[in-house]
């Protein structure tokens, strides 16, 4: 065979791959019988490396499939090529049209930010995870871009923590302040489609100029940098252009910047302000995102169930949130208030994992301890103080501290919000008479029986 057809190759690329397709359609290649090689020819370099890093081995397969087994190929860079793409047909409108439109008063005016407006700092609720990494953000919205301590900023933490939260508030906060501003949000994913595109559409001039021009760059879940060569590159330019002219960056992703498969400078870059984690929050910031979020939502749901969500629900605040939402539709399915059932129904329905660890209940604690004393479940978690009520509740606290693990922090709020000096106040005075009183020991050992069963 003296010759090969590369549009074949090209075809079954654009249907099978499109984002290897966007790196190969406007190229051009020569084949070398002799050596059996196909000499692929990019506009730019960008696309090379990207070809070579990312798409070695989809593009070799495909080659393979199309030419036989015994095929090879070559990329190289011939940057003449930006000139005949303008002389086809078929792009000359394209291009014309993108360079008519660089220079209009409309490409130039900043687009406004795409700030989503729920996610300010006035509802991201603080406390022990996430007090440092709120500090070093409002610190930046106060004053972006001043102080190199600050700048860039990185917050790292897992999954559904308010990293975005964080990230969107910085912006809002700045916008809110001065609305000129050049404010840019994206995420590192958006970014680097955004620069396959632009660089296919040939408009990379119009991609550099918009990024090095803005006061306030946020880039969410940098992580996704790790997969995008040459977009990483033209990041690092930007970054450093920024970084010299003191305008404020900030990123973040679901790891340390050492932890990243990143150039060691850029890594470096990333790291030369300030770099925060969020830790999952603690039992009493998830009670408090939980009652701010079903207020937001607007359901009713009593303390015990709050608890009880924020005991099982550990590590992801998206999560809390899910079952709150899940469990305001069940109620409303169902024409009632929100129940224990119900929560336990929808963390059943939504997160098995979490539904199955089998331990004993302050809710079965509660309901054993009820029943036993011909009471409502709901008259353990209420403010009523008559003495049959308080001391069931005292007891029941008592065998809560004994039968699990929970804090008393934990335990107050199953009954109905307290403060752990109550608790500790019902722990100290049951246990004191099981000490003093047969009778009383044999009723909690009696209990303790039927909630172990
Ligand atoms: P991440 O970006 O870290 O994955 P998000 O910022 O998207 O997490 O947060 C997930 C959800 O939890 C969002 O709806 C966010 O508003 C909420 N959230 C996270 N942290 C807090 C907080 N401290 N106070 C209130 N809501 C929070
Ligand atoms: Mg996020």
């Amino acid at each position: 065979m003296s010759d090969l057809d590369w549009n074949i190759a090209v075809e079954k690329i654009k249907k099978e791959n499109f984002k290897l397709y966007a790196w190969i359609e406007h190229s051009k290649a020569v084949y070398v019988p002799e050596s059996n090689t196909l000499n692929i020819e990019v506009p730019e370099y960008f696309q090379k490396e990207t070809l070579l890093n990312k798409y070695k081995d989809d593009l070799e397969n495909t080659l393979k499939e199309t030419y036989g087994p015994t095929v090879k190929f070559n990329i190289t860079v011939n940057s003449e090529m930006h000139g005949k793409k303008k002389s086809e047909k078929k792009e000359d409108k394209i291009t014309v049209k993108s360079e008519i439109n660089l220079f209009s008063p409309e490409a130039r005016r900043p687009e406004p930010p795409k700030l989503n407006d729920r996610l300010i700092f006035d509802n991201f609720l603080v406390g022990n995870g996430n007090k440092f990494a709120h500090a070093a953000s409002k610190a930046v919205a106060d004053a972006p871009g001043q102080s190199q301590a600050y700048n860039p900023l990185f917050i790292y933490g897992g999954v559904g923590l308010g990293k975005t939260h964080l990230l969107h508030a910085i912006g809002n906060a700045v916008y809110a302040k001065n609305p000129d501003a050049k404010i840019i949000i994206t995420t590192a994913e958006k970014f680097l489609d955004e620069f396959v595109r632009k660089l296919r559409e040939g408009k990379m001039e119009e991609f550099k100029e918009k990024y090095r021009n803005t006061d306030l760059l946020l880039i969410d879940d940098i992580q996704f940098l790790q997969r995008g060569t040459s977009a990483r590159e033209e990041f690092f330019h930007t970054f450093n252009e920024l970084s010299s002219l003191n305008k404020q960056i900030v990123t973040t992703s679901d790891s340390r910047p050492q932890q990243l498969i990143l150039e060691e400078r850029l890594q470096s870059r990333l790291s030369a302000g300030l770099v925060v984690d969020i830790q999952p929050p603690d039992f009493e910031l998830r009670v408090a995102i939980a009652k701010s979020f079903s207020k937001e939502i607007g359901v009713r749901v009593p303390e015990n169930v709050l608890a009880e969500i924020a005991n099982k629900i550990e590590n992801n605040i998206r999560d809390l949130q899910g079952i709150l939402k899940t469990i305001k539709i069940m109620a409303e399915q169902n024409k009632t208030e929100v129940t224990m059932e119900i929560a336990l129904e929808a963390i059943k329905t939504k997160l098995p994992e979490i539904a199955e660890t089998k331990k004993i209940t302050v809710d079965a604690i509660q309901r054993v301890v009820a029943e036993y004393y011909n009471l409502k479940v709901q008259d353990l978690s209420s403010k009523k103080r008559p003495e049959n009520i308080a001391t069931a509740r005292q007891i029941a606290m008592y065998i809560c501290r004994n039968l699990t693990d929970y804090s008393l922090v934990q335990i107050g709020q199953y009954f109905g919000g307290k403060d752990h000096t109550t608790v500790m106040h019902a722990l100290d005075k049951i246990e004191n008479l099981v000490k003093e009183n047969e009778k009383f020991k044999a009723t909690v050992e009696e209990l303790v029986k039927r909630i172990s069963k």
